[in-house]
């Protein structure tokens, strides 16, 4: 679905972030509420790899999943707004389990006064449902047959089923046996579309004519799985869909003035196009430059359709999909150009939209985009399947199908550019690698979401390209406590919620991992190696990660934990610095810590007095056993600032804590050591120590033969070993030190 949301939204944290950004500095917080070990215990997948699923994030010896073959035949009546069909479904099922019954989707049956979806819709409205129309709404189901082939010889019988809000459960007189056994079934089906039909698909006025874009048209099978079995989760309106792949037969009538486009490749283009038109048609497929098909002023001439009466019948075939969609109208203006595909295959991209849309700061671009689109993530990530990718300008906001988008007719310039790569970037996520967006909508919106900002960089020399997002000013907001975790199903989330938690949380999480964990090349391999080993086949979450980390050879838990398991802050802060030996010849002792649950690497930039700057990075692992952690810089001279995380590229939520400066800042001193040093001895264990100073490290030597220990100062008159778990702290008159170690206390005087 389209990100319009995300716009706003990304105008709210701007100003959000200024704020904070301006709030007055304060002193960080001492109490820390990171757990190091919430953040990184093993053990961050609750099942093991199995035959089906393999533990590296690949499709197990024994995967399966069942296939859904259709033969589609439609009408479309333009006064009625009604499409009626028959279908004829090919169910067959790879599972190891018998089946007694099927699942079918009837989503139309959202659009229903009475559906579950209509009822949670609250007061103040939804962009889901159909706003209020009052119409006949929902799938009518006149019969299911069930066909079977005797020996050639085909009969039909009447299947019993019943409708539960948007699904349909079909009883079959036989179980459908496993392991490949078929079924065929003949399903006669019509609805009347919605004007607006939860901003996916509807009916739109234009001057020359309505637009129908039609989508979640024919009962689809639900996916059977070796996760949750059925898939029969209602159509809310939030969740997307999950459906099974197969290949597809579309016969759609619609009146003869009309012109549709569709999911896949037109089979019969000399009966519905003229003869000017398919010499067009042949030039476009050879061109790189947009070819006009039906100018803007030939829309209302009679000679720019064939000459028929009545109706014409439109034929197109698309294989390995998972759903087909359509769109007509008498208003279509119609280009068209080449796809090159890093084979050396062509594909088509196609641009149909009402004379109101055209223009070069319009839909006369369309086409360029949606070439460029699909060319660039073809080269990065997997090569795009179809024969034709269609952009189609209708009055729902963005929605993408297999070969065919619905976008906002009103859309231009960069708008129009945005919401095009956006919905064809859907044809990688969740049309080739096929997740359930119902359950998990950052699988494919955030997965998206992020291709879609490296492709912003990619179109014509960065046209259109994004600026980096600053994660400082964003983080507060995708950690806010009015979130939910990105794990929530869709239908889960509050609506405001869905903008930030599918597409912006999760594309801006990954980049992170990808920027500043893995780098480009190790994740772009990683993400491709997830595209191929899913292409056509159903991921789950694990899937993912387990396949980024066995291709990155990293353990990530800490990663998926914080950003998309659960709602983690991040607040990294410097608390102080000192010289050693109080010379910043000797170099310095950085004091850093991590205040809220969600672990990160660390990067600071040290500038010097006399104006040198250089950065430190240091690994998450920093993190893995410490809430707070010192390290030492080799500087040579007074240090004049350091910043924590100076690109701004960590969701830091309180960044006042960032920046350690000279003279505002905690400067410590290092305690002399002269009064420390001697000899030791305690009367509870047989041990002496004998504390020298070492160019400044206060030095524990103990005569038991075990070796020295460095202390370093912790506070008035204590001292730490932080590697053996030592604490010394002496007295006023420094006669004597406790040593406290393991829980134990031990007592020491001076000999
Ligand atoms: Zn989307």
């Amino acid at each position: 679905m389209n990100k319009q949301i995300i716009t706003i939204v990304s105008l709210l944290t701007f100003s959000i972030g200024t704020t904070s950004l301006q709030a007055q500095s304060q002193p960080a917080n001492s109490v820390s509420k990171y757990s190091y070990y919430d953040a990184f215990s093993p053990g961050f997948y609750s099942k093991n790899g199995t035959e089906i699923r393999s533990a590296s994030g690949q499709p197990g010896a024994k995967y399966w999943q069942n296939k859904a073959d259709y033969q589609l035949m439609a009408i479309l009546d333009e006064k009625k707004n009604e499409v009626s069909g028959t279908e004829i479904l090919t169910y067959t099922n790879n599972s190891p389990d018998k089946l007694s019954f099927l699942w079918m989707n009837v989503d139309q049956n959202l659009f229903k006064n009475d559906s579950r979806g209509e009822l949670i819709v609250s007061v103040s409205g939804s962009r889901n449902g159909d706003k209020g129309q009052v119409f006949d709404g929902g799938h009518k189901i006149k019969f299911i047959k069930l066909i079977s082939d005797q020996n050639g010889k085909f009969t039909e019988r009447d299947l019993k089923f019943e409708i539960i809000d948007t699904r349909m459960q079909i009883f079959l007189p036989e179980e459908l046996r496993p392991n490949g056994g078929k079924i065929k079934l003949k399903i006669d089906f019509s609805f009347i579309s919605p004007n607006y039909g939860s901003d996916r698909m509807g009916v739109l006025e234009t001057k020359n004519g309505k637009i129908f874009s039609v989508a979640q048209w024919y009962p689809r099978m639900c996916v059977y799985d070796d996760i949750k079995g059925w898939n029969s989760l209602p159509y809310l309106g939030a969740g997307e869909f999950y459906l099974e792949y197969g290949d597809f037969d579309v016969k759609i009538t619609a009146p003869s003035n009309h012109i549709v486009v569709s999911s896949g490749e037109l089979i019969n283009s000399e009966q519905v196009y003229t003869a000017e038109q398919q010499k067009r048609w042949k030039l476009a497929a050879q061109s790189d430059k947009t070819v006009t098909i039906r100018s803007a002023e030939e829309v209302l001439k009679q000679d720019s359709r064939p000459a028929a009466t009545g109706t014409l019948t439109w034929h197109f075939k698309i294989k390995n999909s998972r759903d087909v969609s359509w769109a007509s109208s008498s208003s279509f203006v119609l280009d068209a150009a080449k796809i090159n595909l890093p084979s050396g295959k062509k594909s088509l991209a196609i641009s149909a939209y009402p004379s109101e849309s055209a223009g070069q700061e319009a839909w006369g671009r369309s086409t360029e985009y949606t070439k460029s689109s699909i060319e660039n993530y073809s080269k990065r990530w997997f090569e795009y399947p179809y024969p034709t990718a269609v952009n189609v300008a209708t009055n729902a906001g963005g929605m993408e199908y297999p070969g065919i988008v619905f976008c906002d007719w009103k859309a231009t310039g960069e708008d129009l550019w945005g919401v095009t790569d956006h919905e064809f970037g859907h044809t990688w996520f969740p049309m080739i690698v096929g997740s359930n967006e119902r359950l998990f909508a950052w699988m494919d919106e955030g997965l998206n979401s992020f291709v879609n900002i490296l492709s912003s960089y990619d179109f014509n020399n960065g046209e259109y390209k994004v600026n980096p997002r600053d994660m400082q000013r964003v983080g507060g907001f995708l950690t806010g406590t009015d979130l939910e975790p990105i794990m929530t199903a869709p239908d889960g989330m509050k609506e405001q919620n869905i903008g930030p938690l599918a597409y912006m949380k999760p594309s801006l999480g990954l980049k992170m991992l990808r920027d500043q964990v893995l780098g480009s090349e190790r994740f772009d391999r990683a993400l491709r190696i997830y595209v191929e080993r899913w292409a056509f086949k159903h991921p789950t979450p694990d899937d993912f990660f387990r396949t980024i980390e066995n291709v990155s050879g990293e353990d990530l838990n800490w990663f998926w934990r914080g950003w998309f398991v659960n709602n983690w802050k991040l607040d990294q802060g410097i608390t102080k610095i000192k010289y050693l030996k109080n010379n910043p010849a000797n170099g310095a002792l950085v004091s850093i810590v991590n205040l809220e649950k969600m672990a990160m690497p660390v990067i600071l930039e040290v500038k010097t007095k006399s104006g040198a700057v250089s950065r430190v990075k240091l690994p998450v692992e920093v993190w893995q056993r410490n809430i707070d952690w010192k390290f030492k810089l080799d500087t040579k001279e007074e240090i004049a600032s350091i910043t924590l995380d100076p690109d701004h590229v960590f969701p830091d939520v309180n960044p006042s804590n960032n920046v350690w400066e000279n003279g505002k800042s905690e400067l410590e001193k290092e305690p002399s050591l002269t009064a420390y040093v001697g000899k030791f001895s305690s009367k509870q264990i047989p041990i002496k120590i004998t504390l020298t100073d070492e160019d400044g490290l206060l030095v524990g030597t103990p005569n038991n033969g075990q070796g020295a220990l460095n202390f370093e100062s912790a506070g008035k008159d204590k001292f730490v070993s932080v590697r053996a778990g030592v604490e010394l702290q002496f007295n006023e008159s420094k006669s004597e030190f406790t040593a406290n170690m393991g829980g134990q206390s031990f007592l020491f005087t001076r000999n």
